[in-house]
């Protein structure tokens, strides 16, 4: 299927490995023109190159901290217009909550919640004026179905769920969508984490502690990244305008409810 971006800007936030990259491939792939951000600035131009080679797209890499003003800027700065907006940061340290402290809840905040929601006010009322925008939020399966261990991640991304779900609706009538896309376990190095978590709480070795987390989702594995941006790349896509502040789970069917 066409998904009818070709030549349509595209930027990807936190894009040198992971989801954001595999977001940024699919998009690229596709025909858009990419930037892409991260703050190692020669981790992201190798990235930058690799895509390059791979689709033939324009891509071009921005070095900077989202979860940062002059991150932000920077982004903004190198495309100031986006069609499509990819918000995306690392993910905050796991833990009992009663030992994080103030910082660690602004930090939080800042990259999870507040960088988004900033990027979106830069951006979304160009793609209001042109009648085309896609936004996805990257978030995490957690919003529906949180974890204690992931306090900080739970409150942070359930703020900016609750703001783009009035948001996506007062921009809706002007082709402009607003989606989060929730991952559950997708195999990227942050999910390398919780497996190597996982084995050290059960004392058990990386290979079954991935072997009983995988078990324990209906599709019997962990996610691939580039499924992922697949998914990311069809919410982007012309035929997808229908489709507008939901919460896609990309997440095997482990979340067991029924809506
Ligand atoms: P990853 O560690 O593979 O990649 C993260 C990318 O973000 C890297 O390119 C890194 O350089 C960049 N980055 C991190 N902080 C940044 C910042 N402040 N500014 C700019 N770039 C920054 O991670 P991933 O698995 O692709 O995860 C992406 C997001 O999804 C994270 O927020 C993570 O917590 C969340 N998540 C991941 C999973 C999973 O299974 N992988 C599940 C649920 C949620």
């Amino acid at each position: 299927m066409d998904l009818g971006l070709k030549g349509r800007k595209a930027l990807v936030c936190a894009a040198s490995k992971g989801m954001g990259r595999a977001c940024a491939e699919s998009l690229a792939r596709e025909g858009c023109d990419v930037w892409i951000t991260a703050r190692h600035a020669d981790l992201l131009e190798a990235t930058a190159a690799a895509i390059r080679k791979t689709t033939g797209a324009k891509v071009t890499a921005v070095p900077g901290d989202i979860a940062t003003e002059a991150g932000r800027q920077a982004a903004l700065a190198a495309c100031s217009d986006p069609d499509i907006l990819v918000n995306n940061a690392g993910g905050p340290p796991t833990g009992d909550f009663r030992k994080f402290s103030a910082a660690d809840w602004s930090a939080a905040l800042e990259a999870n919640m507040l960088a988004p929601i900033y990027l979106m006010k830069a951006t979304i009322d160009g793609m209001t004026r042109r009648r085309f925008g896609r936004i996805v939020n990257i978030t995490s399966s957690t919003v529906k179905q949180p974890f204690a261990s992931l306090a900080l991640s739970n409150g942070a991304r359930s703020g900016l769920t609750g703001f783009v779900a009035g948001l996506a609706r007062e921009v809706a009538r002007h082709n402009v969508t607003v989606n989060n896309l929730l991952p559950g376990s997708i195999d990227t190095e942050r999910s390398e984490v919780f497996v190597t978590n996982h084995a050290k709480a059960r004392g058990i070795s990386r290979e079954d502690a991935r072997a009983e987390l995988e078990k324990e989702i209906p599709a019997g594995r962990f996610g691939s990244a580039a499924e992922f941006g697949e998914a990311c790349a069809f919410l982007c896509s012309a035929q997808a305008g229908y489709i507008t502040g939901q919460n896609l789970l990309v997440d095997g069917g482990a979340y067991p409810g029924t809506f």
